[in-house]
């Protein structure tokens, strides 16, 4: 009998003991829970709960809550687990590079552009690359696959196709024009070299396209690299230093001239079938393709004003913590603006200009930070002001009725930025809008 009781006893405790651990676990589980549920909140309230372009697609039936896509993913809060199923959180954050979607042990993550709300324009691209126009080409994230390596895959796939075009040699036309030095870009421009097609690249702003402007080092790579005329690099852990570094040797290597800082602003097909590519800086060039590598991410919107193109005027914020002791003056009334103001602040004497009489639409935590800082005199915004025109030392700023010289090193313009659909229309590119499109399953 005393052992019968005995035998409860311990059942009983080891019972007890499981519950509990089971009770707190439950109990961790729903804390865990409630502080995503509110971070959720947070971003529908912020408008960054809805993805803008690449996005992460949870099928709940299949998730199991595992979490692996959230240690995987190198981003903060752009996934989060609610009531052991994953969710998405600041879906705008996300920047498309599919670590999560390679993480998920039960394949339950796919890779989408646009949501059931949220259309995202994509152009018509056949299986060989070419546009709905004859001889004009796409490739890399423009025509909706994110990620460096697809877009290096792309540009060499593209340039390919473009070479098995038939063609007479003709003095002063050359075989391809190749618009954007992004990742798509530099490896079209290496393909091209390699297939001995008479070329230029044409870059707005600097060699490496989306992946200079990366605000962190760490670059993900989930595969290795097959580099034009270079052969594999095996680069999974990789800095953007190294990145860009290794795409400047090769291009030097090979003798290839990048035309930087200049913009394509036209492409006008000529009646004996080749294209007139015009750009920012006046230059013209007649070719018989043209691959269209630019990316999704659009061309900043300037002001228009004298002395725009000086050399101290930008439009992003790199490396801010090696901007010291300036005086700098920041345009626009928008997140980045504001953001990038305060971080300028930290080292720097800043002004914030902006042409409104006061901020509507940003978000509710850089508004706070921003009002604190304007309290204890970290920075100075003057409202409803326009940039009259800039030099090296100084700019104009119309305040009101009255036109004030302010003393000024940087100037810095966030005005928003013209996305490539206006571009690719003009070209004549068709175009559908696609809500869920997805770019990478599994199986
Ligand atoms: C913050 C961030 C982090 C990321 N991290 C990773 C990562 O770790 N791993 C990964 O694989 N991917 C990552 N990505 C995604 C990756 O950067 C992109 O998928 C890739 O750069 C797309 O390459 P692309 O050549 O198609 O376009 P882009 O890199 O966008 O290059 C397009 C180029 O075209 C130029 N251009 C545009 N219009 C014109 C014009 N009219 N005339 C002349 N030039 C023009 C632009 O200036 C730009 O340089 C990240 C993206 C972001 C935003
Ligand atoms: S695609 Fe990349 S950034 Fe987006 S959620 Fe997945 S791992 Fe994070």
């Amino acid at each position: 009998m005393e052992v019968v009781i005995e035998q409860i006893a311990i059942y009983g405790s080891v019972a007890l003991l499981c519950g509990l651990v089971v009770f707190f676990y439950m109990r961790s589980l729903n804390k865990k829970s409630a502080i995503v549920v509110k971070k959720v909140e947070v971003a529908k309230a912020e408008g960054t709960f809805e993805p803008v372009s690449l996005h992460p697609f949870i099928d709940l039936n299949t998730c199991i809550g595992s979490a692996a896509c959230i240690a995987e993913c190198p981003e903060k809060d752009i996934l989060g687990i609610i009531d052991g199923k994953a969710t998405v959180i600041h879906a705008s954050n996300c920047v498309g590079h599919g670590a999560c979607f390679h993480a998920c042990p039960v394949e339950a993550i796919s890779l989408r552009i646009g949501t059931e709300k949220r259309g995202v324009d994509l152009p018509h691209v056949s299986q060989t690359f070419e546009s709905n126009i004859k001889g004009v080409f796409i490739a890399g994230e423009l025509g909706g696959m994110g990620l460096i390596k697809n877009s290096v895959e792309q540009g060499q796939q593209a340039m390919e196709n473009i070479a098995a075009l038939k063609r007479e040699k003709r003095s002063g036309v050359l075989d391809v024009v190749i618009i954007g030095a992004g990742p798509a870009g530099i490896s079209a421009t290496l393909e091209a070299k390699k297939r001995g097609l008479s070329s230029v690249t044409l870059e707005q702003d600097s060699l490496g396209g989306t992946v200079f402007t990366f605000p962190r080092s760490k670059i993900v790579m989930t595969s290795p690299m097959d580099l034009p005329l270079h052969g594999k690099a095996k680069l999974y852990d990789t800095s953007k230093g190294e990145l860009l570094a290794l795409w400047n040797k090769v291009i030097a290597e090979q003798g290839i001239t990048i035309t930087e800082r200049t913009k394509v602003e036209a492409i006008v097909p000529q009646k004996d079938g080749t294209f007139k590519v015009s750009t920012s800086t006046g230059s013209e060039f007649l070719s018989y393709a043209v691959l269209l590598a630019i990316g999704r991410r659009g061309t900043p919107r300037k002001l228009g004003v004298p002395g725009e193109e000086l050399p101290n005027v930008a439009y992003r914020l790199l490396e801010p913590e090696n901007i010291t002791g300036k005086k700098a003056i920041v345009v626009g009334g928008g997140d980045s603006a504001v953001e990038s103001a305060m971080l300028l602040a930290e080292q720097n004497e800043v002004v914030l200009s902006y042409r409104k009489d006061q901020f509507a639409r940003i978000k509710p935590k850089n508004k706070a930070a921003i009002d604190a800082a304007i309290a204890k005199g970290e920075l100075k915004v003057i409202f409803n002001s326009d940039l009259v025109s800039i030099s090296e030392q100084a700019v104009l700023m119309k305040v009101g009725e009255e036109v004030k010289e302010l003393p000024n090193d940087l100037v810095y313009i966030f005005a928003g930025g013209e996305l490539p659909t206006g571009f690719l229309q003009k070209i004549g590119i068709e175009i559908t809008k696609r809500f869920g499109h997805i770019v990478k399953k599994h199986g």
